[in-house]
C-alpha cells in the first residue's frame, strides 16, 4: 500500500475511487451548445448532458444575462414563514401550470436528493396527520436511484450506495419491490401489510440503474396498487421531468397520476441548482387548514431567487425552441441507431425511451473501458451499472450527432475488443 499523496487537488470528487482517478481527471473549463472543453483544449460532445441535466445545452449568453440582472435586483430572499421572493412565486406557478397534477402546490429546493428528502418526509408526515400512525414504510424498486442524501440512500435499490453506513438503512422502514413484475409487488405489499405502507416511490424510467424503461403495464399496476391500498404514489422525475421523454413529465407519457412528483436537473438545465416537489391537493390540503401543523422543512436556498429566474428562462427556452417536439424526433433517430448496434454480437441489449438510451454490452466487454476510449476521441458517454453505456445528450443535439455518438460506441468496442 502506497501512502496517499497530500499534494494532489483539494477537491474530493463525487462517486470516485480516488486513487484510480487522480492524474487522469478531466477538468472542464468551458461549454458551448452540445460541447464542453477541457483545460487542455479538447472539445467533447456532451453525450450524457452532464448528469442528464444540460438539456438546453451549455454556455447560453441569455442565461448569463438573466442571472446578472436578477443578482443586480435581488440575489435572493428566503421563503421561510411569511417571507417570499417574487421569482420563487413565479417559478412555482409556472411549474404548477406545466405539471400533470391539477391544483398542485410546489416546494422548491436545491436539487434532486433534496427533493427526495422533502417528498418522503412529507409522505410520512401526511399519514401521521391523517391519524394513520402505522403508515411509515416507503417502498422503492430494485435498481432504483433516488440521490445520495440519507433518505435517498436508504430507499435506493442500488445496495452498493449503502455500504458501510450501518447494518440497516440510514432511515429505517424502507423496503424494496420488484422492478418489473407487478404480481410480485402485490405479494410484497401483502407481506408488509398495506396499513404500514406510506408511499411507493418510482422513477418512470430507471436511469442510474441502467436506463430501464418500465415493463408494459408496470407503472399502471403500481398506480392501481397505490389507489387500492391508500398508498401515496411518488414519481421521481428528477431525470425525466421537463421534457426528456418528449412530454413535460413522463407521468403524462405513461398515464400515471402521482400524488407527489420530485424534480431537479431539467428544471434549470443546470444553469442553477434547483429542485423541488409537486404536491397534489389531497396531500397539501391537510397542511392548509386552520388547525393544521407546520410541515417542518425548508432550507436557506429553498426558492432561491436567482436560481428560480434561471429556471424560468430555461422553461421559456424549451417552449420557445419547440424542444419537446425535438425530443420526440430525436427519440426516433436514437431508436433507429440503437436498433442498428443491437445487431452487433458484442451488444447484449439496447433500450430507449424518450431521448434516453442505454447500450448493454456482453460480458466480454467493459462499458467503463469503452467510454474511456470514446472520450479520447471526443465523445462523452457514461458507464452505468449493468455494463451499460448511457446516451442522453442535450435536446439541441442534431441527428448527425446522434449517429456520431452511436458510431463512437462502435469504435470504442472495436478499440477495446
Ligand atoms: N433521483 C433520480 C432519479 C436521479 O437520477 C438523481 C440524480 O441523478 C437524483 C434523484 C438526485 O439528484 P441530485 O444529484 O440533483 O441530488
Amino acid at each position: 500500500m502506497t501512502a496517499p499523496d497530500r499534494t494532489g487537488p483539494a477537491l474530493w470528487s463525487a462517486q470516485a475511487h480516488m486513487p484510480s482517478v487522480l492524474g487522469r481527471q478531466l477538468t472542464i473549463t468551458r461549454g458551448e451548445g452540445n460541447y464542453v472543453f477541457t483545460s487542455d483544449g479538447q472539445r467533447l460532445f456532451d453525450g450524457t448532458a452532464g448528469l442528464w441535466h444540460a438539456n438546453i445545452g451549455h454556455g447560453r449568453a441569455e442565461m448569463a444575462e438573466v442571472a446578472a440582472e436578477q443578482m443586480r435586483t435581488l440575489e435572493t430572499y428566503h421563503v421561510f414563514g411569511r417571507y417570499l421572493n417574487d421569482r420563487a412565486v413565479e417559478l412555482a406557478e409556472r411549474v404548477r401550470d406545466l405539471s400533470p397534477v391539477d391544483d398542485a402546490k410546489v416546494i422548491l429546493n436545491s436539487g434532486g436528493s433534496d427533493s427526495i428528502d422533502v417528498a418522503l418526509k412529507l409522505a410520512r408526515r401526511y399519514w401521521q396527520l391523517r391519524g394513520r400512525h402505522d403508515k411509515t414504510v416507503v417502498l422503492s424498486r430494485d435498481l432504483s436511484y433516488h440521490g445520495l442524501h440519507a433518505f435517498g440512500t436508504s430507499v435506493a435499490g442500488l445496495d452498493f450506495n449503502r455500504e458501510g453506513y450501518g447494518t440497516d438503512a440510514l432511515v429505517p422502514e424502507t423496503a424494496r419491490i420488484d422492478t418489473a413484475d407487478i404480481e410480485r409487488v402485490r405479494q410484497r405489499v401483502a407481506e408488509i401489510g398495506p396499513d404500514r405502507i406510506a408511499a411507493i416511490i418510482a422513477e418512470p424510467i430507471q436511469g442510474t440503474g441502467g436506463v430501464i424503461p418500465p415493463a408494459p403495464g408496470y407503472l399502471e399496476g403500481l398506480q392501481r396498487i397505490a389507489d387500492e391500498h391508500d398508498i401515496l404514489f411518488i414519481a421521481d422525475e428528477v431525470i425525466t421531468g421537463f421534457g426528456r421523454t418528449g412530454t413535460w413529465f413522463a407521468s403524462e407519457r405513461y398515464g400515471i397520476r402521482p400524488d407527489i412528483i420530485t424534480m431537479a436537473k431539467g428544471i434549470s438545465s443546470g444553469y442553477s441548482a434547483v429542485g423541488g416537489i409537486i404536491v397534489a391537493p389531497e396531500v397539501w390540503e391537510p397542511f392548509y387548514t386552520d388547525d393544521a401543523p407546520i410541515y417542518r422543512h425548508g432550507t436557506t436556498y429553498s426558492g432561491h431567487a436567482t436560481s428560480a429566474a434561471l429556471a424560468l428562462k430555461n422553461l421559456e427556452i424549451i417552449e420557445r425552441e419547440g424542444l419537446l417536439d425535438r425530443v420526440r424526433s430525436l427519440e426516433t433517430v436514437l431508436a433507429d441507431e440503437l436498433a442498428g448496434i443491437a445487431a452487433d454480437p458484442r451488444v447484449a441489449a439496447t433500450r430507449v425511451a424518450g431521448f434516453l438510451g442505454g447500450i448493454e454490452l456482453g460480458p466480454a466487454h467493459s462499458a467503463e473501458r469503452i467510454t474511456d476510449a470514446m472520450v479520447d476521441e471526443g465523445w462523452i458517454a457514461r458507464p452505468l451499472r449493468g455494463n451499460v453505456v448511457q446516451i442522453s445528450p442535450p435536446f439541441t443535439t442534431t441527428d448527425a450527432e446522434v449517429r456520431g455518438i452511436v458510431a463512437a460506441v462502435r469504435a470504442g468496442l472495436d478499440a477495446t475488443s
